[in-house]
Protein backbone atom coordinates (compact mmCIF):
# COMPACT_ATOMS: atom_id res chain seq x y z
CA UNK A 1 0.00 0.00 0.00
CA UNK A 2 0.98 3.55 -0.86
CA UNK A 3 -0.30 6.35 0.71
CA UNK A 4 0.15 9.20 -1.71
CA UNK A 5 -1.19 12.80 -1.01
CA UNK A 6 -2.30 14.73 -5.14
CA UNK A 7 -1.47 18.42 -4.16
CA UNK A 8 -2.00 21.41 -6.14
CA UNK A 9 0.53 21.35 -9.05
CA UNK A 10 3.77 23.30 -8.69
CA UNK A 11 2.49 26.20 -11.28
CA UNK A 12 -0.40 27.21 -9.31
CA UNK A 13 -0.07 30.06 -6.48
CA UNK A 14 -1.50 28.85 -2.79
CA UNK A 15 -4.53 30.83 -2.00
CA UNK A 16 -6.06 30.37 1.56
CA UNK A 17 -9.68 31.09 1.24
CA UNK A 18 -10.02 33.84 4.40
CA UNK A 19 -13.50 32.22 5.68
CA UNK A 20 -12.47 28.73 6.29
CA UNK A 21 -9.03 29.41 6.07
CA UNK A 22 -8.05 26.11 4.32
CA UNK A 23 -6.18 25.76 1.17
CA UNK A 24 -8.27 26.16 -2.21
CA UNK A 25 -7.96 22.86 -3.72
CA UNK A 26 -11.31 23.10 -5.02
CA UNK A 27 -11.01 24.18 -9.04
CA UNK A 28 -7.14 24.02 -9.26
CA UNK A 29 -4.67 21.74 -11.28
CA UNK A 30 -3.35 19.10 -9.22
CA UNK A 31 -0.62 16.43 -9.36
CA UNK A 32 0.45 13.84 -7.39
CA UNK A 33 2.66 14.68 -4.61
CA UNK A 34 6.52 14.57 -5.75
CA UNK A 35 7.24 12.44 -2.05
CA UNK A 36 4.03 10.19 -2.88
CA UNK A 37 5.95 9.54 -6.06
CA UNK A 38 8.91 8.71 -4.61
CA UNK A 39 7.08 5.99 -1.89
CA UNK A 40 4.78 4.50 -5.25
CA UNK A 41 8.67 4.35 -7.17
CA UNK A 42 9.83 2.59 -3.91
CA UNK A 43 6.84 0.26 -4.05
CA UNK A 44 7.36 -0.60 -7.72
CA UNK A 45 10.74 -1.21 -7.03
CA UNK A 46 9.68 -3.76 -4.50
CA UNK A 47 6.75 -5.82 -6.40
CA UNK A 48 9.42 -5.71 -9.11
CA UNK A 49 11.81 -7.86 -7.13
CA UNK A 50 9.31 -9.87 -4.65
CA UNK A 51 6.45 -9.62 -5.92
CA UNK A 52 3.28 -8.42 -4.76
CA UNK A 53 0.90 -5.57 -5.75
CA UNK A 54 0.63 -2.08 -5.25
CA UNK A 55 -2.15 -0.24 -4.29
CA UNK A 56 -2.15 3.82 -3.83
CA UNK A 57 -4.57 4.95 -1.14
CA UNK A 58 -5.62 8.30 -1.78
CA UNK A 59 -8.18 11.04 -0.10
CA UNK A 60 -9.70 13.93 -1.99
CA UNK A 61 -11.72 15.82 -4.21
CA UNK A 62 -12.68 14.79 -7.88
CA UNK A 63 -9.21 17.66 -8.99
CA UNK A 64 -6.95 14.81 -7.55
CA UNK A 65 -7.78 11.72 -10.35
CA UNK A 66 -5.28 13.24 -12.71
CA UNK A 67 -2.50 12.37 -9.71
CA UNK A 68 -4.53 9.05 -8.97
CA UNK A 69 -3.88 8.32 -12.94
CA UNK A 70 -0.57 9.04 -12.93
CA UNK A 71 0.51 6.34 -9.89
CA UNK A 72 -1.04 4.00 -12.15
CA UNK A 73 0.33 4.94 -15.40
CA UNK A 74 4.02 4.29 -13.03
CA UNK A 75 2.61 0.92 -12.56
CA UNK A 76 0.83 1.01 -9.16
CA UNK A 77 -1.73 -2.05 -9.73
CA UNK A 78 -4.82 -0.60 -8.37
CA UNK A 79 -6.03 2.89 -6.20
CA UNK A 80 -8.36 3.24 -3.67
CA UNK A 81 -10.03 7.07 -3.84
CA UNK A 82 -11.49 8.46 -0.09
CA UNK A 83 -13.99 11.03 -1.45
CA UNK A 84 -16.31 12.77 0.66
CA UNK A 85 -17.67 16.32 1.51
CA UNK A 86 -17.73 15.53 4.92
CA UNK A 87 -14.63 15.06 5.16
CA UNK A 88 -13.66 18.54 4.47
CA UNK A 89 -11.89 20.24 6.53
CA UNK A 90 -10.23 17.08 8.37
CA UNK A 91 -6.95 17.61 10.22
CA UNK A 92 -4.26 15.26 10.30
CA UNK A 93 -5.77 13.12 12.47
CA UNK A 94 -9.41 12.58 11.05
CA UNK A 95 -6.81 12.09 7.63
CA UNK A 96 -5.31 9.31 9.22
CA UNK A 97 -8.04 7.55 10.41
CA UNK A 98 -9.57 7.61 6.71
CA UNK A 99 -6.79 6.28 5.47
CA UNK A 100 -6.14 3.86 8.48
CA UNK A 101 -9.65 2.96 7.62
CA UNK A 102 -9.22 1.82 4.14
CA UNK A 103 -6.02 0.42 4.35
CA UNK A 104 -7.08 -2.19 7.10
CA UNK A 105 -10.28 -3.34 4.68
CA UNK A 106 -7.71 -5.75 2.97
CA UNK A 107 -4.86 -7.68 4.61
CA UNK A 108 -1.26 -6.16 3.84
CA UNK A 109 2.48 -6.27 4.44
CA UNK A 110 4.05 -3.02 4.12
CA UNK A 111 2.22 0.86 3.94
CA UNK A 112 5.12 3.68 2.30
CA UNK A 113 4.44 7.23 2.73
CA UNK A 114 6.29 10.36 1.88
CA UNK A 115 8.04 12.01 4.91
CA UNK A 116 6.07 14.56 4.64
CA UNK A 117 3.59 16.14 1.94
CA UNK A 118 4.67 18.68 -0.30
CA UNK A 119 1.86 21.25 0.55
CA UNK A 120 1.36 20.97 4.18
CA UNK A 121 4.97 19.34 5.64
CA UNK A 122 3.52 18.29 8.77
CA UNK A 123 4.69 14.48 8.74
CA UNK A 124 2.86 13.71 11.11
CA UNK A 125 -0.29 11.54 9.24
CA UNK A 126 2.15 8.15 8.63
CA UNK A 127 2.88 7.80 12.77
CA UNK A 128 -0.72 8.09 13.05
CA UNK A 129 -1.77 5.90 10.94
CA UNK A 130 0.64 3.28 11.78
CA UNK A 131 -0.81 3.68 15.47
CA UNK A 132 -4.62 3.17 14.72
CA UNK A 133 -3.37 0.11 12.41
CA UNK A 134 -1.31 -1.23 15.21
CA UNK A 135 2.13 -1.60 12.94
CA UNK A 136 5.95 -0.24 13.85
CA UNK A 137 6.75 3.21 12.01
CA UNK A 138 10.13 3.43 10.53
CA UNK A 139 10.68 7.00 9.49
CA UNK A 140 13.22 8.86 7.40
CA UNK A 141 14.13 5.37 5.02
CA UNK A 142 16.62 6.87 2.22
CA UNK A 143 16.86 2.76 1.58
CA UNK A 144 14.94 -0.28 2.24
CA UNK A 145 14.99 -3.75 1.25
CA UNK A 146 12.33 -6.77 2.81
CA UNK A 147 13.51 -10.49 2.79
CA UNK A 148 11.16 -12.78 4.16
CA UNK A 149 9.01 -10.84 6.56
CA UNK A 150 11.65 -8.70 7.34
CA UNK A 151 11.72 -4.80 6.56
CA UNK A 152 15.68 -3.20 6.70
CA UNK A 153 15.73 0.54 6.29
CA UNK A 154 18.93 2.52 6.58
CA UNK A 155 17.30 5.46 8.26
CA UNK A 156 18.87 9.08 7.50
CA UNK A 157 19.92 10.46 10.48
CA UNK A 158 21.85 14.10 11.75
CA UNK A 159 25.31 12.18 11.58
CA UNK A 160 24.90 9.43 8.98
CA UNK A 161 22.50 6.35 8.70
CA UNK A 162 20.70 4.20 11.38
CA UNK A 163 19.95 0.47 9.95
CA UNK A 164 16.51 -0.31 11.26
CA UNK A 165 14.83 -3.50 11.25
CA UNK A 166 10.97 -4.20 11.52
CA UNK A 167 8.94 -7.60 10.79
CA UNK A 168 6.20 -7.40 8.40
CA UNK A 169 3.23 -5.91 8.87
CA UNK A 170 4.84 -2.10 9.08
CA UNK A 171 4.63 1.18 7.54
CA UNK A 172 7.67 3.04 6.51
CA UNK A 173 8.19 6.69 5.42
CA UNK A 174 10.72 7.32 2.36
CA UNK A 175 12.58 10.36 2.45
CA UNK A 176 12.70 12.05 -1.68
CA UNK A 177 16.61 11.27 -1.89
CA UNK A 178 15.64 7.54 -1.49
CA UNK A 179 15.04 7.15 -5.88
CA UNK A 180 14.47 9.04 -8.93
CA UNK A 181 10.98 8.12 -9.79
CA UNK A 182 10.00 7.04 -13.19
CA UNK A 183 8.50 9.14 -15.93
CA UNK A 184 5.03 6.71 -16.99
CA UNK A 185 5.37 5.66 -20.24
CA UNK A 186 2.50 5.95 -22.99
CA UNK A 187 2.38 1.89 -22.31
CA UNK A 188 1.67 2.27 -18.61
CA UNK A 189 -0.52 6.00 -19.41
CA UNK A 190 -3.24 3.20 -21.93
CA UNK A 191 -3.36 0.46 -19.07
CA UNK A 192 -3.71 2.98 -15.97
CA UNK A 193 -7.32 3.73 -18.12
CA UNK A 194 -8.51 -0.14 -17.48
CA UNK A 195 -7.07 0.01 -13.59
CA UNK A 196 -9.36 -0.35 -10.80
CA UNK A 197 -10.31 3.23 -8.58
CA UNK A 198 -12.26 1.94 -5.89
CA UNK A 199 -14.26 4.85 -3.85
CA UNK A 200 -14.74 5.06 -0.40
CA UNK A 201 -16.77 7.65 1.30
CA UNK A 202 -16.81 8.06 5.29
CA UNK A 203 -19.74 6.10 5.74
CA UNK A 204 -18.17 3.36 3.64
CA UNK A 205 -15.18 3.14 6.07
CA UNK A 206 -17.31 2.98 9.23
CA UNK A 207 -16.59 7.14 10.51
CA UNK A 208 -18.74 9.10 11.80
CA UNK A 209 -19.62 12.38 10.72
CA UNK A 210 -17.77 13.81 14.83
CA UNK A 211 -14.68 11.55 13.50
CA UNK A 212 -13.73 13.44 10.60
CA UNK A 213 -14.39 16.74 8.62
CA UNK A 214 -14.63 20.24 10.46
CA UNK A 215 -16.63 18.33 13.48
CA UNK A 216 -13.56 16.28 14.34
CA UNK A 217 -10.91 17.71 13.58
CA UNK A 218 -8.77 18.85 16.60
CA UNK A 219 -6.78 21.11 15.11
CA UNK A 220 -8.26 24.59 14.27
CA UNK A 221 -6.57 27.53 12.48
CA UNK A 222 -7.26 30.74 14.24
CA UNK A 223 -5.38 33.20 11.94
CA UNK A 224 -3.62 33.08 8.68
CA UNK A 225 -1.30 35.75 7.59
CA UNK A 226 2.37 36.90 6.21
CA UNK A 227 5.20 37.16 8.20
CA UNK A 228 6.03 40.54 9.59
CA UNK A 229 8.35 42.56 7.06
CA UNK A 230 12.16 42.25 8.53
CA UNK A 231 12.83 45.98 9.08
CA UNK A 232 16.42 47.09 7.13
CA UNK A 233 19.77 46.35 9.01
CA UNK A 234 22.41 49.16 9.41
CA UNK A 235 25.37 49.15 7.34
CA UNK A 236 28.87 49.95 9.45
CA UNK A 237 31.04 51.69 7.03
CA UNK A 238 34.70 51.46 8.54
CA UNK A 239 36.34 54.40 8.83
CA UNK A 240 38.84 53.83 11.22
CA UNK A 241 36.43 53.13 13.87
CA UNK A 242 34.26 50.26 12.14
CA UNK A 243 35.08 47.89 14.96
CA UNK A 244 33.71 50.22 18.05
CA UNK A 245 30.60 51.11 15.92
CA UNK A 246 30.07 47.19 16.13
CA UNK A 247 31.50 46.06 19.79
CA UNK A 248 28.70 49.49 20.84
CA UNK A 249 25.68 47.79 19.10
CA UNK A 250 27.05 44.33 19.96
CA UNK A 251 26.97 45.62 23.38
CA UNK A 252 23.35 47.32 23.59
CA UNK A 253 22.07 44.53 22.03
CA UNK A 254 23.46 42.65 25.77
CA UNK A 255 25.18 40.40 23.36
CA UNK A 256 28.65 41.51 24.79
C1 LIG B 1 -12.41 16.12 1.09
C2 LIG B 1 -11.03 16.51 1.51
C3 LIG B 1 -10.09 16.61 0.60
C4 LIG B 1 -8.82 16.92 0.98
N1 LIG B 1 -7.95 16.92 0.03
C5 LIG B 1 -6.72 17.12 0.35
C6 LIG B 1 -5.80 17.03 -0.66
O1 LIG B 1 -6.13 16.77 -1.82
N2 LIG B 1 -4.55 17.26 -0.31
C7 LIG B 1 -4.20 17.58 0.97
O2 LIG B 1 -3.05 17.87 1.21
N3 LIG B 1 -5.04 17.64 1.95
C8 LIG B 1 -6.30 17.43 1.67
N4 LIG B 1 -7.17 17.52 2.64
C9 LIG B 1 -6.68 17.93 3.98
C10 LIG B 1 -6.17 16.74 4.72
O3 LIG B 1 -7.26 16.08 5.28
C11 LIG B 1 -5.17 17.03 5.81
O4 LIG B 1 -5.44 18.18 6.50
C12 LIG B 1 -3.81 17.08 5.24
O5 LIG B 1 -3.66 16.05 4.33
C13 LIG B 1 -2.84 16.96 6.37
O6 LIG B 1 -1.77 16.20 5.97
P1 LIG B 1 -0.31 16.73 5.97
O7 LIG B 1 0.17 16.91 4.63
O8 LIG B 1 -0.21 17.88 6.88
O9 LIG B 1 0.31 15.45 6.59
P2 LIG B 1 1.69 14.97 6.41
O10 LIG B 1 1.92 14.27 7.68
O11 LIG B 1 2.60 16.06 5.99
O12 LIG B 1 1.62 13.93 5.23
C14 LIG B 1 2.62 12.95 5.23
C15 LIG B 1 2.30 11.82 4.32
O13 LIG B 1 1.04 11.28 4.69
C16 LIG B 1 0.36 10.83 3.56
N5 LIG B 1 -0.86 11.63 3.39
C17 LIG B 1 -1.20 12.79 4.02
N6 LIG B 1 -2.37 13.23 3.61
C18 LIG B 1 -2.81 12.36 2.69
C19 LIG B 1 -3.96 12.29 1.89
N7 LIG B 1 -4.92 13.24 1.94
N8 LIG B 1 -4.08 11.23 1.04
C20 LIG B 1 -3.11 10.29 0.97
N9 LIG B 1 -2.00 10.30 1.69
C21 LIG B 1 -1.84 11.33 2.54
C22 LIG B 1 1.31 11.02 2.41
O14 LIG B 1 2.08 9.86 2.25
C23 LIG B 1 2.17 12.16 2.87
O15 LIG B 1 3.39 12.17 2.18
C24 LIG B 1 -8.46 17.21 2.31
C25 LIG B 1 -9.44 17.13 3.21
C26 LIG B 1 -10.67 16.78 2.81
C27 LIG B 1 -11.63 16.65 3.78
Amino acid sequence: MVCGKIIPASTVTIEIDPATKRMIRKGVAHELDPAAASAVEEALRLMEQVGGTVTLVTMGFNEITIGVRTALAMGATSAVHIFDDALAGSDTLATAKALAAAIGKKPFDLIICGTESSDSYSGIVPGQIARLLGVPPVTFANEMSVEGNTLTVKRQSESGYDVVEADLPALVTVTSGINEPRYPQLKGIMAAKRKEIVQYTAADLGLAAGDVGEAGAREKVLEVGRPAQREAGEVVEDDGDGGKRIAGFLAEAKVL
